[in-house]
């Protein structure tokens, strides 16, 4: 059903390129998904090991949360903000129910994006500062403002962006000259006695010092996000200490921290429920998106009742959010989550899946490093014997390979060098040797 390939193909090559872009030499045109499956248009299967980046976080056409959005469809699709349905109040309670309790005030939207900018005005109401840091090689949506926040290049258009914004080093102990502890970010447990006050992170912390000394005005700031693990910027893991350190710095500066995890919510990376517990700390802001609904458009900021109150001068009115199918299937995947144990699936199948990532870079020297923890896992390809990047006509090669063998994997990273592996929660142990048979046949031919 629908426009046949060849309509599909004159629209994408001709009438609309500059607008709907593919990261495959022809769009894949997927036609159906079942869990951890994705069929194209005509009948093949692939393994989808990004997750319609990470946005189905529970599988495709998961039966629980179809179940879920169908019952909401019979009797109310949405209101408007003006309105409140019992779906939008169930999935605040649930969600509350899962962070710590000073972080009790939930407003919907529809977006990451949307999301990490209204936690910006949240945060400069509050503190009555303007300034903002994030880290180098993150990502944090697409909007103006985001691509101020956003510190991706390839991310960024080449315009002026709102003043105010300001990016600290990334602490990533593969790609900086600063290193940082491997073993304390690894998930395979290995012991490691690193206290998280190692000297990398020192400096990285008194770069962020000096951004604060010498670029901000009054050194007074607003807000400092940070994802828990840098996404789409390649699997990035920070050495322990760096955030809990950043957020004190931070707080000196009269400025409160915002936890982007949009990537890392909702038991992904197995130990915890949410990334920023496994840096030990709590934060003032926290931003949901991606996963949170199983892949309706839905998002959330949740904060503290004392900065909310900074913000009520004005509404916030926002047309679609807090949308009742949302909020439906919102519910659902906080249900599955508990009801099928999926952190603690994702902490297995990731422990599998790490270590058989880790056997497979003994094979092969073009995978520089293995990172990342649950299902949030990524190889990072280099030139053999050395740091430099595998080229981005090889990497696009080898992507597309991959594809055509029937695994669909992630590529991003600072220098597009990165195989990102964030499937749905629910990938099996069959499944991960499917995908690292793959691996090896493609790895074989481009070695
Ligand atoms: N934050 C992070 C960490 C993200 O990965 C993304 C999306 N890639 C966003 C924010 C923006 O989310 P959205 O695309 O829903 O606007």
């Amino acid at each position: 059903m629908g426009l046949s390939w060849e309509k599909v193909d004159d629209i994408f090559l001709t009438k609309n390129p500059p607008a709907i872009k593919s990261i495959y030499e022809k769009p894949l045109l997927l036609h159906q998904g079942h869990m951890q499956w994705l069929y194209d248009h005509e009948g093949r299967r692939y393994l989808d090991l990004l997750g319609g980046i990470l946005t189905v976080s529970v599988g495709h056409y998961h039966r629980k949360i179809v179940a879920a959005v169908e019952e909401q469809l019979k009797t109310l699709w949405h209101t408007t903000t003006l309105y409140r349905h019992s779906k939008q109040f169930e999935f605040i309670e649930k969600l509350t129910s899962k962070l710590p309790e000073k972080l009790q005030v939930v407003y919907l939207t529809n977006s990451g994006t949307e999301a990490n900018d209204l936690a910006i005005v949240l945060a400069k109401c509050y503190t009555g500062h303007n300034d903002i840091i994030s880290l180098q090689n993150s990502y944090h949506g697409n909007s103006s403002s985001m691509m101020a926040l956003t510190a991706m290049q390839s991310f960024r258009q080449p315009i002026p962006v709102p003043p105010g914004f300001h990016h600290a080093m990334v602490p990533d102990p593969f790609r900086n000259e600063w290193g940082g502890c491997r073993d304390c970010i690894s998930q395979v447990p290995d012991s490691c006695s690193c206290t998280g006050d190692c000297l990398s992170t020192d400096k990285y912390i008194d770069q962020l010092k000096e951004v604060l000394e010498f670029s901000i005005p009054n050194r007074r700031v607003a807000a400092f996000f940070a994802e828990s693990i840098q996404g789409a910027g390649g699997i990035v893991q920070f050495p322990k200490g760096y955030i809990k350190r950043a957020q004190q710095l931070i707080k000196e500066h009269g400025g409160i921290f915002v936890a982007d995890e949009v990537q890392t919510g909702f038991a992904r990376t197995g130990d915890t429920f949410w990334g920023f517990e496994s840096h030990g700390i709590i934060p003032d802001i926290v931003t949901l998106a991606k996963g949170i609904a199983n892949g309706l458009p839905f998002a959330a900021v949740v904060t503290t009742k004392e900065i909310a109150e900074a913000h009520t001068k004005a509404n916030y009115f926002n047309t679609f959010s807090g949308n009742a199918l949302a909020a439906a299937a919102g519910v659902a995947v906080l249900e599955v989550i508990d009801d099928e144990n999926i952190q603690d699936h994702c902490k297995k199948i990731g422990e599998y899946f790490i270590r058989q990532l880790i056997q497979l870079q003994q094979q092969f020297p073009i995978i520089g490093d293995v990172r990342g923890k649950g299902l949030m896992l990524a190889m990072e390809l280099v030139r053999p014997g050395t740091k430099e990047n595998l080229s981005d006509d090889c990497m696009i090669r080898m992507h597309q390979r991959l594809k055509d063998l029937g695994v669909l994997t992630g590529l991003g990273g600072r220098n597009l060098n990165v195989l990102k592996i964030t499937p749905p929660m629910c990938i099996t142990k069959e499944d991960v040797d499917f995908a690292v048979s793959v691996f090896n046949d493609v790895f074989k031919q481009f070695s």
